[in-house]
């Protein structure tokens, strides 16, 4: 199964290719054909499956078929629902990434920040919205949002919504949606109250499930350091001096970080280059071939960058800093370790980073054992500035993700 075999337009195809999908996962492959035949969807998925591009390739495609140029305010005509401010970036980003080469216009909104910028894009008129439930009741409430135009509708992982109490903000979102359109639901587990709420907004649906791989980290090997902050340079320097990594692929939460990881490895005569989303499609592609063909023996990068990436023989990812969306981790780390062949993922974790950790030790269902280094212990195990939020509470312990494959 290809890309091309799943009828997309050419502007799509163009887009997946540059992100460096060759296959389509098995949820795309499922739900990709059925959206386009204007199928309401119940998806069991959990992220990690490629389950974003599972709805937001077809209805990128659908309502690309009729964009009025012309309109001086264009209508919503989706709306994406998802928890979590991180989640509604990345598909936000999806939607910018597979949706480049058309002129469909797409705005992310959600609550802890200034509204203005939100209320301006609005009023310029977007195709797309996705959003967080709570703010977006309040730009409904204040007028800023109509939803009489909605044909696409998406509830993301609905089992989190209900998880995290929103479920009522949900509700009153669906009321003011039209009758006539096209619903797809996706939650990862499917419990009673689950079932229910989906049975209230699908008409007729088709479903489509994707068997999580849970065994991924059972062949990696897995590490963490506990370290203070201003100590992990000199202890990531130590440990690719030390143990015998080949390579490393190094992962920051920042572009800022991954500069300056680089920087201070290349200080220490550790040869290393970054990729992130500051840099050029051709200066990050000049990085990959130099780290595929050993020329740099650590890449650095952050969770975005390194998306699509494969590495064939990569024996170790660093977490030089741990991510604070717990799924990013089972990313990060099922970059090593692939087919079966030995792989570690160690972890460095100051203090302020335990609450990311116990999260993912929540979802992937156990302990990291910690290796200890005698010259940089944590000292400092007080949480100074502002503690990093943990990601609301998760059902589910292990919940494994489809390991992206790309020749
Ligand atoms: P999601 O489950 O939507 O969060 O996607 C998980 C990750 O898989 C993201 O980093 C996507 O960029 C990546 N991805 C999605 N579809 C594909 C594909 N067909 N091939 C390779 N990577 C993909």
């Amino acid at each position: 199964m290809t890309f091309e075999n799943l009828n997309l337009i050419e502007p799509i195809l163009r887009a997946v290719k540059k992100e460096g999908y060759t296959t389509p996962t098995p949820i795309q492959a499922q739900a990709i054909p059925l959206v386009l035949n204007r199928k309401d969807i119940l998806g069991c998925a959990q992220t990690g499956t490629g389950k974003t591009a599972a709805f937001a390739i077809p209805i990128i495609q659908l309502l690309s078929r009729e964009i009025n140029h012309h309109a001086d305010k264009r209508p919503t005509r989706s709306l994406i629902l998802t928890p979590t401010r991180e989640l509604a970036i990345q598909i936000g980003e999806s939607f910018a990434a597979y949706g480049h080469h058309t002129n469909l216009r797409y705005h992310v909104i959600f609550g802890g920040v200034n509204q203005n910028s939100q209320v301006n894009a609005l009023r310029k008129g977007v195709d797309i919205l996705v959003a967080t439930p709570g703010r977006l009741l309040d730009l409904m409430n204040q007028g800023h949002v109509k939803l009489d135009s909605i044909q696409f509708f998406v509830l993301d992982e609905a089992d989190r919504m209900l998880d995290m109490g929103f479920v009522n903000d949900v509700k009153k979102v669906i009321a003011r949606l039209p009758r006539k359109r096209q619903s797809l639901f996706f939650s990862a587990t499917m419990p009673p109250a689950i079932v229910q709420l989906a049975d209230t907004i699908l008409v007729n649906p088709s479903k489509v499930s994707v068997t999580p791989v849970s065994s991924t980290v059972d062949t990696i090997n897995q590490s963490v350091y506990f370290v203070d902050k201003k100590n992990k340079k000199n202890l990531l320097i130590e440990v690719l001096k030390g143990e015998t990594i080949d390579r490393a692929l190094v992962f920051t939460r920042t572009k800022h970080g991954a500069d300056k990881v680089t920087r201070d490895l290349s200080r220490a005569g550790i040869m290393a280059e970054a990729i992130h989303g500051n840099k050029s499609q051709n200066a990050r592609q000049k990085a990959l071939n130099n780290f595929k063909s050993r020329q740099t023996r650590v890449l650095v990068a952050t969770d975005i960058a390194a998306r699509g990436i494969d590495i064939d023989d990569l024996s170790h990812v660093i977490n030089f800093e741990l991510p604070n969306i717990p799924e990013s981790y089972v990313h990060r780390i099922g970059r090593t370790g692939r087919a079966g062949a030995n792989g570690s993922a160690i972890a460095f974790c100051d203090a302020e980073e335990k609450a990311f950790l116990n999260d993912i030790q929540r979802l992937i269902g156990r302990q990291i054992p910690e290796t200890i280094n005698e010259s940089y212990p944590l000292l400092n195990n007080t949480i100074t500035a502002e503690a990093p939020k943990s990601q609301g509470k998760r059902i589910g312990s292990n919940r494994g993700h489809w390991r992206k494959r790309i020749a």
